[in-house]
């Protein structure tokens, strides 16, 4: 059985292929079924510029996709509660596509957005937050450009 630890190990593996940005944070996401299965993976900018790494991995999966109702969302980066670009931000798109847990390693500094409100809308719509806090060294690392 795969750890949360190794999965999120895994999201910072693809977090090092972000193309660079000096406006937005390099993130990966993985989503893993209740079977231990990887059903999507993704990472910033990987589909456009302003693509964020949970939309990438969740647009790679049907909106209905049964397997999304026992998934976990592992982000190495707390998931974005508002955002410019885009009508939905992530932690929205994670509760509209049903997923009852999301892990993530590094919570959002107060850099490009004032206060992040990502977390508290996913526990808020009942969706389980885990931080695994021992891996946020290695999140923060692949950014380390952003924050001086
Ligand atoms: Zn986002």
């Amino acid at each position: 059985m795969t750890t949360d630890q190794e999965w999120l190990r895994r999201a910072i593996e693809l977090s090092r292929r972000c193309p660079p940005s000096r406006t937005a944070f390099s993130v990966g996401a993985v989503i893993v079924g209740a079977d231990g299965e990887v059903l999507a993976e993704g990472f910033s900018r990987e589909v456009d510029a302003v693509n964020h790494a949970e939309e990438a991995a969740l647009g790679r999966l049907a909106p209905g996709d049964p397997r999304l109702r026992t998934a976990t969302v592992y982000s190495t980066l707390e998931p974005c509660g508002q955002r410019a670009s885009r009508p939905h931000p992530c932690a929205e798109l994670i509760v509209a596509a049903g997923v009852p847990r999301v892990v993530v390693a590094w919570r959002e500094p107060a850099l490009f957005v004032e206060d992040c409100r990502g977390s508290a809308l996913l526990t808020a719509a009942g969706v389980e937050v885990v931080e695994l806090p021992e891996l946020a060294a290695e999140a923060r690392a692949v950014n380390a450009h952003l924050l001086g």
